[in-house]
């Protein structure tokens, strides 16, 4: 139900504005009435339609709150019935002479794609690379594409089918300042898995924060794995670290790849979803894929290996990689990527972010408040009073100060 907290957080917020233009509005009656404000949120992809900006630039009827998160609600269904119904069109839209596969990884120009059962080394036509969107990439893990295969068993992507979901991140050019651009790190992706380790390296929650914050940002379900948890002295303090996210509604897991707890619940999370792993390197996400599907060890084959023996010297970033799971699911490992990027964030909209923050900022005097140095704040209330976390609390200003 993601979907549908962000449209609920969405209308909150709306409600919230609402009642700031009211008061202004009392401060200065004959102030000049401005139109919706459009956000920021241009650099997100078109079809980001759900992205909490669009819906502020719907007028939303007074009619009670009731109803409207109900009509709210309908419509996150609806998109995802509708996302549902073009994949499957999609399907038997494939050119002449192709057929559906999907992609491995990808790598600038050339990606592996599995066609039935077989990984293929593909090229992308020339074409594709020169369609005009908001992405600096045209194919990516997870893609589901058109493949022509070619006598010497190679192939060319044709075409790329439309995506039910994406994890982005904003795109940094080599030589420094920003673009308006962003990565595409993988496709059709159902959650995000965070996976962090209780000890070596100790877990670090501001890090848990910025991956939350980067999943929702790409309207992707995020749960929280704890691994290691073989190296837990003090379960007090683990749970003192989990509870603010257990409460702010994320569904934490504990696992241990050495002793086998919590694999048996993570089969089961991952069953039947594509899944991209997050987490910094050596919190232990291959080795807990080797114990949820034994035989499979991550990054076994990436381009850059096989390229060592036949196209030398070609351009081998690799950001993610796709494993099927016996047919049944796929996990996405993003080795690398320590951060899909919180850039283009506003400041403002972070709390945003923080379920409990947004929710103790009704009570803040000032509409803009930061959360920080100002007086009568809600959400610095709301911390004395321990209805949210002074860890989160502390995240979120860290988090701030970066932005
Ligand atoms: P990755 O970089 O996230 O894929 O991490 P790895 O799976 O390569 O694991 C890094 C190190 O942590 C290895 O030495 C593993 O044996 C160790 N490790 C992984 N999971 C656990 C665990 O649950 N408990 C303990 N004690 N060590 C683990
Ligand atoms: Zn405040």
């Amino acid at each position: 139900m993601p979907k549908v907290q962000n449209y609920q957080k969405a209308i909150e917020k709306q409600e919230r504005k609402q009642r700031l233009r009211k008061s202004k509005k009392n401060l200065r009656p004959n102030a000049v009435k401005r139109g919706p404000r459009q956000k920021g949120w241009d650099h997100m992809a078109d079809d980001d339609w759900d992205a909490p900006g669009f819906y502020e630039n719907e007028r939303v009827m007074p009619r009670g709150t009731q109803s409207r998160h109900k009509e709210v609600e309908e419509m996150a269904r609806q998109s995802i019935k509708q996302a549902g119904e073009e994949v499957d069109t999609a399907e038997q839209d494939l050119p002449p002479g192709t057929q559906q596969g999907e992609v491995v990884e990808a790598s600038g120009e050339h990606c592996v794609v599995l066609v039935e059962g077989k990984q293929i080394d593909c090229a992308v036509r020339r074409s594709l690379l020169v369609n005009e969107t908001t992405f600096t990439t045209v194919v990516a893990a997870g893609d589901m594409v058109a493949v022509r295969v070619n006598g010497t068993g190679e192939g060319v992507v044709e075409k790329v089918l439309p995506r039910r979901s994406l994890l982005a991140r904003p795109f940094r050019p080599n030589k420094g300042g920003t673009s308006s651009f962003r990565q595409i790190v993988a496709a059709n992706v159902d959650q995000v898995l965070i996976v962090a380790s209780w000890r070596l390296p100790s877990i670090w929650p501001e890090l848990i924060d910025r991956y939350l914050i980067a999943a929702e940002r790409n309207q992707l379900k995020a749960v929280i794995c704890i691994n290691k948890i073989d190296l837990v002295e003090d379960e007090a303090e683990l749970e003192v670290t989990l509870q603010p996210y257990r409460e702010a509604g994320y569904q934490v897991i504990l696992t241990s790849a050495e002793t086998g707890v919590g694999i048996d619940l993570l089969r089961e999370l991952l069953k039947a979803s594509k899944t991209v792993f997050a987490g910094l390197s050596g919190v232990g996400k291959s080795s807990l894929l080797s114990q949820i599907q034994p035989g499979l060890s991550l990054r076994a084959l990436s381009i850059g290996e096989r390229g060592k023996n036949r196209n030398q010297g070609r351009h081998t970033t690799t950001m993610a990689t796709l494993y099927s799971l016996n047919g049944n699911g796929a996990v996405i490992d993003t080795p690398g990527i320590r951060e899909f990027g919180l850039a283009f964030l506003e400041r403002h909209e972070l709390a945003s972010f923080y379920p409990e923050i947004a929710r103790a900022a009704a009570e803040c005097q000032y509409a803009d408040c930061t959360h920080t140095h100002e007086p009568n704040c809600g959400v610095k209330a709301a911390v004395d009073q321990g209805e949210v976390s002074l860890l989160r609390y502390e995240n979120y200003q860290k988090i701030l100060c970066t932005l």
